[in-house]
Parts: C-alpha cells; sequence; structure tokens
C-alpha cells in the first residue's frame, strides 16, 4: 500500500519547549488540529537538540525548565536567529515580561493560558515574521553554494559530497563569509553546547572539507585559518 499522499499545507512548524505534560500534551494536540506541527521539548537540551534538526517556523518557550532557564535559550536565538519566540511563563509580573521582551521575545504567555489565545497570538506572530527579510536559505559565496534547507552544497556548480558535519561547518562559515567565525562558536553551533572533548575533532572535519573543497595545503582556498582564533570563509571569486 502507497503511503504517499498529498499532505495539506503547514499552518507553521512549531517547537513547543515546556516540561509540564499535563500542558504541552493538550496543547500539542490543539496545535496540530489547527494545522500546525508541532513538537514537543521538555528541556533546554532537547529544544537545543529540536532546533538543529528542525528548522522550526516559532518558538514557544516556558521560562523554567528543568535543566535551566528558557531566557538562556531565548538569547541564544536571538544572538544568532530572527525565529520568533514567545516566551510562555507562570510568573506574571511586569518585571518578567519586561525582562522576556528585552530579550527579543516577540510576544509573551501567562500560565494559565486559553489556548485559542495563544494560537491566535502565534498567527499574529508568524504573519508580522513572514514579512520580515526571509532568512537566506540558498547561501552563495564565491564558487561555493550552499542550499541549507535541502542541506545540499556546490562548488562551481559541481555538488559536493559533505557529511552531516562537514555540511554544518561549511553552512556556518558560508553564514558568515568574510568574517572570522571563532573555534568556539563552531564548536557549540555544530556540535554541542555541553561540549567536553577536544577541538580535534573540528580539525579532522575541517582538513576533510578542506580537501572536498579542493584545497591542500600550498593552496590555500576557501577556508582561511586566522591562527588563535577561528576560520574566515573566503572562497575564490569572492573580494
Ligand atoms: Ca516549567
Amino acid at each position: 500500500m502507497s503511503t504517499a499522499q498529498t499532505l495539506p499545507k503547514s499552518a507553521g512548524r512549531l517547537l513547543l519547549v515546556e516540561d509540564e505534560e499535563s500542558i504541552s500534551e493538550p496543547f500539542s494536540r490543539a496545535l496540530a488540529r489547527e494545522g500546525f506541527e508541532p513538537v514537543v521539548a521538555s528541556t533546554l537540551a532537547e529544544a537545543r537538540a529540536c532546533l538543529k534538526e528542525r528548522e522550526p517556523d516559532l518558538v514557544l518557550l516556558d521560562l523554567r525548565l528543568p535543566d535551566g532557564d528558557g531566557r538562556e535559550l531565548a538569547r541564544e536565538l536571538r544572538a544568532s536567529s530572527q525565529l520568533p519566540v514567545i516566551m510562555i511563563t507562570a510568573r506574571g509580573s511586569e518585571v518578567d515580561r519586561v525582562v522576556g521582551l528585552e530579550l527579543g521575545a516577540d510576544d509573551y504567555v501567562v500560565k494559565p493560558f486559553a489556548v485559542a489565545e495563544v494560537i491566535a497570538r502565534i498567527r499574529a506572530v508568524l504573519r508580522r515574521s513572514g514579512q520580515r527579510e526571509p532568512r537566506p536559505e540558498r547561501l552563495s559565496a564565491g564558487d561555493v553554494t550552499v542550499d541549507v534547507p535541502a542541506r545540499r552544497a556546490w562548488l562551481a556548480g559541481e555538488e559536493l559530497s559533505l557529511t552531516r558535519k562537514e555540511f554544518d561547518v561549511l553552512a556556518r562559515l558560508a553564514r558568515n563569509a568574510g568574517e572570522v567565525v571563532t573555534r568556539e562558536d563552531l564548536m557549540s553551533d555544530v556540535w554541542d553546547e555541553n561540549w567536553f572533548g577536544s577541538t580535534k575533532t573540528l580539525d579532522v572535519h575541517m582538513a576533510a572539507l578542506r580537501r572536498k573543497l579542493g584545497e591542500d595545503s600550498n593552496a590555500p582556498g576557501h577556508i582561511q585559518t586566522v591562527r588563535g582564533v577561528g576560520f574566515r570563509f573566503a572562497p575564490a571569486g569572492e573580494e
């Protein structure tokens, strides 16, 4: 039996970061009924993993989570993306409201909330964010093109065969083409926030990526090493 079918257009991919199942379960069911694609993460660590796996359109973020404060994640998201964030909190004071919005949250709801009201706010935030500059999803720098959602990359029109990590490293560097990306930023963005290993792993993947970009030690090209700091992506044909 074929399982192929035409799926209705999603109203949006949502990441719901909430540790209380009594809230997240009925809420995510309600979101699914409204045509959204919700994914629930119950900790900050799970949320970070989900953010890497999928590209949600919006994050609903609880303030108090078992492994930390939702505001940490809001801060990280704001530093690295335009992903809309709606904060969920049990604390209703004006102070928290201000702090939440100062972090760049797009909206704020206080528990206990009415699901219909939150859904209306999600729609409003998505509508507003859709009017912003779209995130560049196909990055071009010199002779290298990276299609982030499709996870494909090309060198002078030839598709590259990259491992998952090599792709992540290339996409991260290409996103900031011409700028220095520190080793620390690469490690935390491509691997994990809770990184305890040596950065040898990064060197191994970087060497493999450079080989695939047609570089050798005598012909430095696309990825410049900035000694003691990190790397700069400056492909051929880029100023
Ligand atoms: Ca909580």
